[in-house]
């Protein structure tokens, strides 16, 4: 049987597909390129690769398309976005259309395989876990990625499905602000913590009795956030 894990990477500049195709397969990874962004959807949809790199700027569709669209097309692999510093990658764009992590290019080979690494023990390690959860009216199923409330599908977005996955994951503790954003959008993110409250006002609205007297998602003063199964 063949355990090798396979890397679908998608870049259009032929010396970096390469040196990555190159790197990668002496680490000890499958490899399949893709150079613009038609192919990688289709790759990403029919081949099942066990993690994605996806570059930005791509003949035919964007990164953020493609992840976007696999992500609908139900795709759940990790995707680390490749990015350009002049492309000023929008990371919470990226995060919200479904990327795991990113790096910025240019990128050192061994920073980016230690990422390829994470991104793929952090699945194996959700693999273990429970993925159904159940509070008041409402029924979180993380394999399938559905929310029902009264046994009505609720719609989340991405970083709204994440954020209540790992609430669920962590029911009882106090987090604070920067150890969810940490966790849920990875090391680098720089996001105001203003945006995360957003993203909660918006998850209670959806699975909240009262959004304004919250029982599931409570907020801790001068901490962050608990959340009660
Ligand atoms: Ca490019």
């Amino acid at each position: 049987m063949n355990d090798k894990k396979r890397v679908l990477v998608v870049e259009d500049e032929k010396a970096i597909k390469l040196g990555l195709e190159e790197n990668l397969k002496f680490a000890g990874y499958d490899v399949q390129t893709a150079e613009d962004g038609p192919e990688a959807l289709r790759l990403g949809l029919t081949s099942h690769p066990d993690l994605i790199l996806l570059d930005i700027m791509l003949p035919g569709m964007s990164g953020y398309d493609v992840c976007r669209k696999l992500r609908d097309g139900g795709a759940h692999m990790p995707i680390i976005m490749l990015t350009a510093r002049q492309d000023e990658f929008d990371k919470l764009h990226g995060f919200e259309m479904g990327a795991d992590d990113y790096v910025t290019k240019p990128f050192s080979v061994k920073e980016l395989l230690a990422r390829v690494r994470a991104v793929l023990m952090r699945g194996r390690e959700r693999a273990d876990e429970p993925h159904e959860y159940v509070f008041s009216d409402c029924r979180l199923d993380t394999e399938s990625r559905i929310l029902t409330r009264s046994g009505k599908a609720l719609t989340l977005t991405r970083t709204e499905f994440e954020l209540l996955a790992y609430f669920c994951r962590n029911a009882g503790k106090a987090l604070s602000r920067e150890v969810v954003m940490n966790d849920v959008w990875g090391t680098e993110y720089y996001g105001t913590q203003r945006s995360l409250d957003s993203f909660v006002s918006n998850l209670r609205s959806k699975i909240e009795r009262d959004a304004h007297d919250p029982k599931h998602i409570l907020t801790v003063h001068g901490v962050g956030y608990k959340f009660l199964l």
